[in-house]
């Protein structure tokens, strides 16, 4: 985990329960009598992450319609905490906060949690985009519940879901970095494999009655998208080209390693540069890669121009 990660200790469920008395029915003992949640019940998940974004980060009503993706809060902050690392390499070690840090948000999804996460952690300020148009009710939902994070925080409908960074990015708007946690099967039955798959590591068997369709829930489109991973990778790559100089990073979770090398070359092929972060949470490795067309007199010119003047 990151160092400036929240979540390094045990969660503790005193405090979590007196944030959000709502927690304490899920709340159930291990066999060293530790207090935990069953991680295998969606419920609980989505309570206990309820819980953590108003105990440690001030976000009230973090609530979204069932079966949409509930995200584990640590494994999102350390994406931020690491794209935080990236700006501050142009920023002289420092890192740069405040609303006048622009990022864009590619996917928001129901939770909003990258914006909300970012916001609090940063300052940053935030347009989030999205297809399902009743995830991003959601996300507005959630950003209207906490008075004064619509300053910062803005949403966008994405019309073509063939498009990504086309039709959402304004004419001449910049962004000091995007983000992205793409769809990543390339079919639904995929998608529903992939999350028998976590249910049986969570010792839940695999008899069909025993097993909720998504254990961490998640709408099928959601999950996947044509090609997978590597398909909307390569076309947020591909539009990014055309779209050079909106952002000085552009960045993309990158759930399978094999894809790097291909995305790279990519990336290389259309004139940017690129880096490749790589990220651990207990046993499970992750990374995002960065790439920018900017070379670093290009990107000290940008720091200077948006960040200095700002004061970020
Ligand atoms: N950011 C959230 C959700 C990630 S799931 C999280 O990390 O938990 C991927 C999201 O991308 C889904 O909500 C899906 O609806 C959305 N999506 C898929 N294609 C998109 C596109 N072209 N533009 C914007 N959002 C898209």
């Amino acid at each position: 985990m990151h160092p400036r990660n929240r979540h390094q200790d045990r969660y503790d469920f005193t405090q979590l329960t007196r944030e959000l008395p709502a927690l304490k029915p899920f709340v159930v003992r291990t066999p060293d009598g530790q207090a935990s949640i069953d991680f295998g019940d969606p419920n609980s998940v989505r309570m206990l992450n309820r819980a953590l974004m108003q105990s440690q980060y001030g976000i009230a009503g973090w609530q979204f319609p069932a079966g949409y993706l509930c995200p584990p809060i640590p494994g999102r902050a350390d994406y931020l905490h690491g794209l935080a690392d990236l700006l501050a390499q142009d920023n002289g070690g420092t890192i740069p906060r405040g609303r006048a840090i622009r990022a864009l948000d590619i996917g928001t999804g129901a939770s909003c949690i990258y914006p909300l996460l970012g916001h609090v952690d940063y300052g940053w300020s935030f347009v989030g985009t999205e297809i399902d148009s009743a995830a991003l009710a959601s996300a507005a939902a959630i950003v209207s519940s906490n008075p004064g994070l619509d300053v910062a925080l803005e949403l966008r409908l994405q019309n073509d879901p063939g498009l990504i960074l086309k039709g959402v990015v304004q004419a001449g708007e910049r962004f000091d970095l995007t983000l992205c946690n793409p769809p990543f099967h390339a079919s639904a039955a995929e998608a529903a494999q992939g999350s028998a798959r976590k249910w049986q590591n969570l010792g839940r068997g695999s008899s069909a009655k025993s097993r909720p369709a998504r254990n961490f829930g998640g709408h099928a489109h959601e999950l996947w998208c044509r090609g997978g991973e590597l398909a909307f990778v390569r076309r947020l790559i591909s539009e990014s080209a055309e779209l050079a100089a909106s952002a000085c990073w552009f960045t993309s979770l990158i759930a399978n390693g094999a894809h790097l090398a291909p995305l790279k070359q990519q990336i290389h092929k259309a004139g940017a540069h690129s880096q490749s972060i790589a990220m651990t949470q207990g046993q499970k490795q992750s990374r995002f890669l960065a790439w920018s067309f900017l070379d670093a007199g290009q990107r000290q010119a940008w720091r200077v121009e948006r960040w200095s003047a700002a004061g970020a």
